[in-house]
């Protein structure tokens, strides 16, 4: 069955439209045609700031397409990921995690504090500024060091939460 991209959707989903249409115009950069499976994992992971599982992700989006299988979602977010589209994470529980990459300016760029005691993941972007400047100096150093041209980077801190402290 092909399942083609539908561009005549219902006023329920247009609040979607303007957040991640370039994903849409990558994945077709790619040489992939938007199917429902792809349209639906892209909105479940632009509308939220959490770090979900194919699980997760699967229960959203059948919440609103009940026709698209687990398996899909798995194949879908594999194939986001290898297009750059969508980041995978292993935060250390066992569960891959996934999260929208970053728009073409970078503008939800963010690091994380990953708390190993329950798991919860705090995104930040209010860097401090020391932060900002040991970053700066580090991919100058690196870049000329390697000879490379450093477009993006990741930065995960692990340790425990407040919560997980007190306790
Ligand atoms: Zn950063
Ligand atoms: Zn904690
Ligand atoms: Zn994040």
């Amino acid at each position: 069955m092909k399942m083609v991209f539908n561009n005549n959707r219902g006023p329920m989903k247009t609040e979607f439209e303007k957040g991640h249409h370039w994903c849409r115009h990558r994945v077709k950069g790619c040489g992939f045609r938007m199917t429902i499976g792809r349209d639906a994992v892209l909105d479940v992971l632009s509308n939220t700031e959490d770090h979900l599982s194919a699980e997760d992700i699967y229960m959203r989006v059948h919440e609103t397409y009940p026709s698209v299988g687990l398996t899909s979602v798995y194949r879908t977010l594999d194939l986001l990921v290898n297009i750059g589209l969508v980041y995978k994470f292993d935060f250390g529980d066992g569960r891959a995690r996934y999260e929208l990459a970053e728009g073409p300016r970078g503008k939800d760029h963010h690091h994380h504090l990953v708390c190993t005691g329950c798991g919860r993941i705090v995104n930040y972007r209010d860097f401090i500024d020391e932060e900002v400047a040991l970053l700066k100096k580090t991919e100058e150093g690196l870049s000329k060091k390697y000879n490379f041209a450093i477009t993006n980077h990741l930065i995960q801190f692990y340790g425990l939460c407040e919560g997980c402290r007190k306790q």
